[in-house]
This record gives structure tokens, sequence and C-alpha cells, in this order.
């Protein structure tokens, strides 16, 4: 049985999951934290409900892949490491390189060192768990699927900022959206769910994480995307303003006497968001729960977060002349009954309705607005493991 392992590799951290192929039975996953640390963590759940936690010094990337392959074979995941036939790499930023996922080699290397600077804290740390995986698995196809090549569809006019065009030109000034991954897969079980062909549907498919997104999926291809250039913009997140007028940048420097533009940016991506107008937590859990305490600020971090989401929903809505189904994901757009409800109840004078009992199930997929609802609303956990697999596999198989 051929086994392929999905990495997501972070500066301090390194996320796996192991499937079995062709079948896809997730056989472990897990976590290691902490790299570079005396205390790193390592966490492995496996077989049936069987957990591993280590904690020990892991001095990098290539230690901690390494632990992780003896691992594998200590807790008997795998007898053989050659069982592994293909890995497959989470990246951030493909630019417009790349529209899919792709085989690596010299030339794939070097076009993500060459836009390094459209995500300079993730590119390089998923260029190191490419690089360690060749090494160690050297037999291993190796695979990278990009969170900005979903977005690689959207019509110029919806890509295009409306810069000096050299901007665009000479330094790839543009929108490249995110989390293309997650709206990918869940637009696919979106039509699963409708018992439609993708391509027949006109689909928003909502990602509200920590990072938050929204995309207008357009017969099977994304149309239209909340984030930008960067993930700063877009609909309030946890920590992220999402879209501001860019001139607050040069009057915050102003007035709280900021020599560096990166400060300012550091405070729009770190201490904005839920975080900076409830000031009680980044968390949406901790904000709901002051809100209903009757904490103002949180109430109107809640309303801000709902209006914007709206907001882009009517924006989509006008784009694609109509919508089928929406779709939330990600930990709120999963877990958030609330959440799901209030923005039904927004879009009720479009004829949404909803199923009050479906809606209040957390973290299972299901269609949670009513049988007479106008447009289909569903709750619908992302699996971006899953559809990087999926993508390894076609390519292992071609
Ligand atoms: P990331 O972008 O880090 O992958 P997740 O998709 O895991 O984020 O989402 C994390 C967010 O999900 C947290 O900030 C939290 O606010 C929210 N969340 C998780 N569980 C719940 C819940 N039961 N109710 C409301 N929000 C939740």
């Amino acid at each position: 049985m051929r086994k392929i392992i999905v990495i997501n590799s972070g500066s301090s951290s390194l996320k796996f999951k192991l499937f079995e192929s062709p079948s896809k039975n997730v056989l472990a996953s897990g976590l290691i934290e902490r790299i570079g640390l005396d205390d790193s963590i390592i966490t492995i759940k496996y077989g049936d409900k069987k957990k591993h936690r280590e904690v020990q010094a892991i001095k990098d990337h290539t230690v901690a892949v390494d632990l992780l392959l003896q691992l594998l074979k200590k807790l008997d995941i795998v007898t053989d490491l050659n069982e592994i036939s293909a890995v497959g790499h989470r990246v951030v930023a493909g630019g417009e390189y790349f529209k899919k996922s792709v085989p690596v080699d010299g030339n794939v290397i070097k076009k993500i060192e060459d836009i390094i600077e459209l995500a300079p804290l993730h590119n390089p740390a998923n260029l190191v768990g490419i690089k360690v995986f060749k090494k160690l698995l050297p037999n291993a196809l190796s695979v990278v699927a990009f969170d900005t090549a979903f977005h690689q569809t959207l019509p110029e006019e919806n890509f295009m900022y409306s810069t000096p065009y050299d901007w665009y030109k000479e330094y790839g000034v543009r929108r490249y959206g995110a989390h293309g991954i997650s709206h990918r897969y869940v637009s696919l079980r979106a039509a699963e769910l409708m018992g439609k062909p993708v391509e027949d549907l006109k689909l928003v498919t909502c990602h509200l994480g920590a990072g938050a997104s929204i995309t207008a999926v357009k017969n099977g291809k994304s149309f239209d995307t909340s984030m930008g250039f960067t993930p700063l913009t877009g609909i309030q997140m946890a920590t992220r303003s999402g879209d501001v007028d860019v001139s607050l940048v040069a009057y915050m420097m102003k007035k709280l006497k900021v020599k560096s533009v990166s400060e300012i940016l550091y405070m729009l991506n770190k201490e904005s968001g839920f975080l900076g107008v409830s000031g009680v937590s980044l968390d949406m859990r901790d904000v709901e729960a002051a809100a209903a305490k009757n904490n103002k600020r949180a109430e109107l971090a809640i309303k801000l977060f709902y209006n914007d989401i709206v907001k882009y929903i009517g924006q989509y809505y006008m784009e694609m002349k109509g919508i089928d189904g929406i779709v939330f994901t990600a930990g709120i757009g999963e877990n958030s009954p609330e959440t799901r409800e209030a923005i039904m109840n927004e879009l009720s004078f479009l004829g949404v309705t909803i199923d009050k009992e479906e809606n209040t199930k957390r973290g299972t997929e299901g269609i949670v607005s009513g049988k007479d609802s106008s447009i289909t609303v569903m709750r619908i956990p992302t699996d971006e493991e899953y559809m990087i697999c999926c993508d390894v596999e076609a390519l292992m198989n071609k």
C-alpha cells in the first residue's frame, strides 16, 4: 500500500498528515512545535485513538523531520520509509508562476525563491521543509501545492488594482488571494452536497478562521476573493484589520511618532481585528462570551465581522449575477452557529431561510439553510491536507 505524507511547514513548526493511497485513510497526523527551542514538542495521533507526545530539544527542521520519520517507524505506523511514495508540501505564495500543484524540480525551487518577497515569513519555511524531505526521502515524489494557485483564474478586472500599470508589470503588484486550497476543497464538497456539478454553480465560500477570506467561486473557478496582495486585507480577522485606507499608515506613523512603516504594518497584522477592536481576545469564543455579558467593544467587533462578511457576499452576488450556495468553513465557520445564523438573517430578504436545528451542530458537514431557502447554505469542515493528497495522487498516476 502506498503512503503519502502531506506537510505544512512553518518557521518554528511542522504539521503533517500521513495518508494511505488510494483509500486516503489517515494513518497518522501530528505537529512538531517550538522548533529551535530546548523544549520542542512533538505530538503524533495514530491508530485507534493512540497518541504519542514527547518534549525534547529540536534544533532545526532537519532534526525535526529526521525525528518524525524515525518515530513513524518506531510507532509501527510504517515498516519501511520507502513505503512513503510521495510528499506533498503546502506553500503559501506561488505568485503568477503556479496555477496548480506541480512536482518539485530545481526550476520550481528557484521560482519559489524568486517570489519570497510575496510571503517573507512563510515561503522560506516552506522551502526548508521541501529541501529537508528531499534529502531524507530521496526516492519519494515531491509535490508543491500553493495557497494562491486556485485564485489564478481571477479575471483581470478582479485581480488588478488601479495603481500605476508598471507596478503590476515590473513588480507583480496585484491581488493574489490566499486559502485557495481550502476554498477549492469546500467548493467541491458543496457541489457534492448540492448534488450538482461544480461547473454549474455560483458559490461563495467563507473561510473564517484566525485568518479569514471569502471567495466567489463561479463554475468551479475562483472568480474573486477578499484577500489581496497579502493576507492582510478583506474581512476583519483575529488580529488583522482587513480592508483599511492605506493613507492611515502615514497618518498613524506621525501620530504615534513611529519611524518605520513596518511598525504600523505590524499593528495592522497583529494588534487589530477582533483583538484590537474588542480589547478582549483574538479568539472568537472569548469575544462571543464577552459580548454575551454586554461588553460593548466585543459586540462592536462581532458587528464589524458580520458586516464585512455580508458586504463581500453582496458584492459577489452582484458580480456573479446571483448565488446558488454559500459555504461556512474553518474554525469560526464550522463552529459558530451564531455567526452562520446572523449572516443568514441578514440575507433573509433574498429568501434565505434557516434550518435552526441543523445550524446548531458544529464541526460536521450539513446544510444549515431551510428546504425552501433561495440559497443553499452549508457548514463544511475544510480539509486542506486531503485536497493536497488528491493532487499528489493525480501527479503520481500521471
Ligand atoms: P487558523 O486560521 O489558525 O487555521 P482555525 O481555522 O483553526 O484557524 O480557526 C481558529 C478560530 O476559530 C479561533 O480564533 C476561534 O475564534 C474560532 N473558533 C474555534 N472554535 C470555535 C467555537 N466553538 N465558537 C466560535 N469560534 C470558534
